[in-house]
């Protein structure tokens, strides 16, 4: 077993200044700069027992604009709002709060409202884990064949965190639902078992939050492995803390991991997690991005569609526009998934699918790389591609741009239009009794949970396996 430690955490330091990290703790003497009342501040206290907050220097001075709060589309994406939370989950908080009542029970009553919310989509724990000599592999995640996700244990966490996260229940000592690896050497043993991956992502929270020392011993061992032609990290480092690249002290010595990568004949492909323009205006993001290019690494550029923050096709069209200025690649915009505050930040999807369009139809080709709305859901990544009229019905037109049965990736698809429906388990099939992922299951509506769905795909079997829900 060859774990990898722990390092000490290095002190970050930016052009003199240092990376400064706001919790709970600041909540409200950030929300009293904010200018909200005492009234409101509590109840996004409130808000904050349930779900993460985490914000730093660099996103507080430089990111937002303090005069446009509480619309400021960057302070809305890291600060809890009020209304986020169902009224009375909320109101029963604050009473506690008011109270003062014991941690215990505040405790306990942020645990059950965490449990209304979804905490762990798309099955994730349970479906995607897979096996080695019969063991789990805890912190792996395979659910496409060419592709396995790692969760490095250092990398569990982000220089702030979005208030619409949806990994946002293992950011709030919820214990059981933490996914985290350290061996990576077991992951060496099944990448050498299962030659059809040819791609490891590394993921979080964000892997950028760890030290160079502590990448590069889980990166290096992979290097030597012929089958993987690619190795991604998926951060929103770019965004939350570009220092990172340019002026923090292993900002070198990072790069030229990226470098050793490209060197092995490897696609470092850099996955950037960019929520809003804004956040690509300062230089230091510039700086960065140049910088990380440099090393021969391709980045890409990924986000989720989010009401209140980003949902105009202006936002989006800005968006890919200056990331192709800069040298990235846009590559998914994302529906925002089923899990925590998802009322409140969810675009029905043929509302997202317009904003998509109308941002899309007048950029340049080198920008139409992106592909959306996507939705990553159970059996796959589904992508909505139109609205069209069929033999007298209003249709969504739909395609898997990634799903666990390969055969039925990129062949289009139909559900009945429905102007309200915010995810795939909204839909009903159109011109069939049940989608192609169904199997034999009459549909995937309503009650159909995750757990249902276990015993198949290539955590269950072993191998790369077939779709869901068929045999
Ligand atoms: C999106 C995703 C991937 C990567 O898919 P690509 O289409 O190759 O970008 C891998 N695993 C999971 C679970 C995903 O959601
Ligand atoms: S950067 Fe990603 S993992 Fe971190 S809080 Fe935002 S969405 Fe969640």
């Amino acid at each position: 077993m060859t774990l990898v430690n722990d390092a000490a955490p290095a002190p970050v330091q930016s052009a003199g200044r240092k990376f400064r990290a706001f919790t709970v703790k600041h909540l409200d003497e950030l929300t009293a700069r904010a200018g909200l009342s005492p009234d409101q501040r509590l109840a996004i206290k409130a808000v904050a027992t349930v779900l993460p907050f985490r914000t730093n220097s660099y996103v507080v001075d430089e990111l937002i604009d303090w005069s446009a709060v509480p619309d400021d589309p960057i302070y809305r994406l890291v600060f809890p709002q009020e209304d986020m939370l169902p009224r009375e989950d909320v109101a029963r908080i604050v009473d506690l709060l008011r109270r003062e009542a014991p941690k215990a029970e505040i405790d306990a009553v942020a645990h059950d409202v965490r449990m209304k919310l979804n905490p762990h989509p798309a099955g994730q724990l349970q479906l995607n884990v897979p096996r080695l000599h019969s063991e789990q592999l805890p912190g792996v995640q395979h659910k496409y064949h060419e592709t396995v996700l790692f969760f490095p244990k250092q990398g569990q966490t982000c220089h702030a965190y979005c208030t619409y996260c949806f990994r946002w229940a293992q950011f709030v000592g919820e214990p059981d639902l933490k996914m985290a690896a350290s061996d990576i050497e077991r992951l060496r043993t099944y990448l050498l078992e299962h030659p059809e991956v040819t791609s490891v992502l590394f993921t979080g929270g964000d892997p950028m939050i760890m030290g160079e020392p502590v990448m590069r011993r889980y990166i290096e061992p992979l290097l030597d492995l012929d089958q993987l032609e690619s190795i991604r990290i998926g951060t929103k480092s770019l965004a939350y803390w570009p220092q990172k690249f340019v002026s923090d002290p292993d900002a070198d010595d990072m790069l030229r991991l990226f470098a050793e990568v490209a060197a092995a004949g490897k696609n470092l492909a850099f996955m950037a997690h960019f929520t809003h323009p804004n956040e690509l205006d300062p230089i230091v993001v510039h700086e960065a991005v140049r910088r990380i290019r440099d090393t021969g690494a391709v980045i890409r550029t990924q986000a989720p569609l989010i009401r209140s923050i980003n949902d105009s096709p202006e936002i989006w069209q800005r968006m890919w526009r200056e990331q192709q200025r800069l040298g990235m690649v846009p590559y998914y915009m994302f529906v925002e998934r089923d899990t925590g505050p998802q009322d409140y930040f969810a675009v029905p999807l043929a509302q997202a699918y317009e904003i998509f369009r109308s941002a899309y139809k007048d950029v340049s080709g080198l920008c139409r790389t992106v592909r959306g709305p996507s939705m990553s859901a159970t059996p796959g990544k589904v992508c909505v591609d139109g609205i069209a009229e069929l033999y007298g019905e209003k249709v969504f037109v739909l395609h898997f741009i990634q799903c666990r049965d390969p055969e039925l990736v990129n062949r289009p698809f139909f559900a009945k239009f429905d102007p309200d429906a915010k995810w795939l388990t909204d839909l009903r099939p159109a011109f069939a009794d049940r989608f192609p992922f169904e199997g034999t299951t009459p549909s995937l509506g309503g009650g159909t949970s995750a757990p249902d769905l276990v015993a198949s795909g290539p955590a269950a079997s072993g191998a790369g396996s077939g779709p869901i829900a068929t045999r």
